[in-house]
């Protein structure tokens, strides 16, 4: 048995039922205590659900969900040490900021003195003190979305659960703000487990990335494991950088930027090239009919340009292939 410390958060045979879909099938995992979690995946693999029932926000159909050893599968949202984050930030319109941000203590009786002290602490946390009397109206996106942090954090909870927290946000502010929350988890030292299909998001953020597929983990572990040695083919693909390929008959990855243009090599058709700043994507069709990518550094590529319609010659140093479990 694994050596336990306190606050792990662990999924014991978790089973997550709707009518005839199985949306999350027998999951068991212990996630590492005080760790910046990513839940990743395609759209509809049980990444939402397995958030929304270690939140409480939805009902476990078998196994059980324990923090701190203690199941808390039965128990209500506000009593399980958890909190979630939504997507939309959902503030009281009519609320000031501090009091929205205090709300959660004002239903638990705390009185205003200490909720209002407690509230500016966590604008003060998430660099909102200056705007605690603005209503949310009167806040950018990314205002907003810092309040619904500190909302979310003013019960003080061991688990922080995020939904995508970042998708509304426009492409720069994103960045901003993922760089804030692994500042923010680092700061508390307690574990956020956030919901992403973004793996750039992931790979920046983790301590562990936990890739979901048809209800299952498919695997887990350090982003660069996750990323470097794919299990599976599905991995590979999903993460991306690499390409998939048969050989001897069973299935290998290769790194795109290891696959490189040279003058002998296996002949490929040159589907499409895509400028990617540092880099370009050339990307290739094998007699074979595999598809094949190879990164080219961008200073390589434009001092001997490639056109789609080209044949060009692949290689790669065959010790650097992966390979995957069928
Ligand atoms: P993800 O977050 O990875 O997109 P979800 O957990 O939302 O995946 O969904 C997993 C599966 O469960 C999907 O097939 C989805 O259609 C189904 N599902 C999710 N929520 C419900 C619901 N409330 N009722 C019925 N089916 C649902």
């Amino acid at each position: 048995m694994a050596t336990r410390t306190s606050n792990d958060l662990e999924l014991v045979h978790l089973t997550k039922r709707y009518g005839q879909t199985v949306a999350v099938n027998d999951v068991s995992h212990i996630f590492p205590p005080a760790s910046y979690i990513c839940l990743l995946g395609p759209s509809g693999c049980g990444k939402s659900s397995t958030l929304r029932m270690i939140a409480g926000h939805e009902t476990v159909s078998d196994g059980a969900i324990l923090l701190d050893g203690a199941d808390i599968s039965h128990l209500p949202p506000a009593r399980r040490g958890t909190a979630m984050m939504f997507q939309s930030y959902a503030l009281f319109p009519h609320l000031s900021v501090k009091d929205n941000v205090a709300f959660s203590l004002k239903m638990k009786g705390v009185d205003k003195e200490t909720r209002h002290a407690r509230a500016m602490k966590l604008l003060d946390l998430v660099a909102m003190d200056h705007l605690a009397d603005r209503l949310p109206a009167q806040l950018s996106g990314g205002q907003q979305q810092r309040v619904a942090l500190a909302r979310a954090l003013v019960t003080e909870p061991r688990v922080l659960l995020l939904d995508e927290p970042l998708s509304a946000l426009d492409p720069f502010l994103r960045i901003r703000m993922r760089a804030e929350l692994k500042r923010l988890q680092r700061e508390l030292g307690i574990t956020f487990v956030h919901v992403t299909h973004g793996q750039d998001e992931a790979l920046a953020l983790a301590d562990e990335c936990v890739v979901m597929n048809n209800a299952v983990i498919e695997q887990a572990g350090p982003p660069r494991d996750v990323w470097s040695k794919p299990r599976t083919e599905f991995v590979a693909r999903f993460m991306g950088g690499h390409n998939v390929i048969g050989w001897d008959g069973a299935r290998y990855a290769i790194r795109a930027d290891e696959v490189s243009i040279a003058a002998i090599g296996l002949p490929a058709a040159v589907t499409g090239v895509e400028y990617q700043g540092d880099r370009v994507a050339v990307t290739t069709k094998t007699e074979a009919g595999e598809e094949i990518v190879s990164l080219v550094p961008e200073d390589r590529f434009f001092a001997a340009p490639i056109n789609p319609g080209e044949t060009v010659h692949l290689g790669w140093d065959q010790g650097r292939m992966h390979r995957l479990e069928a």
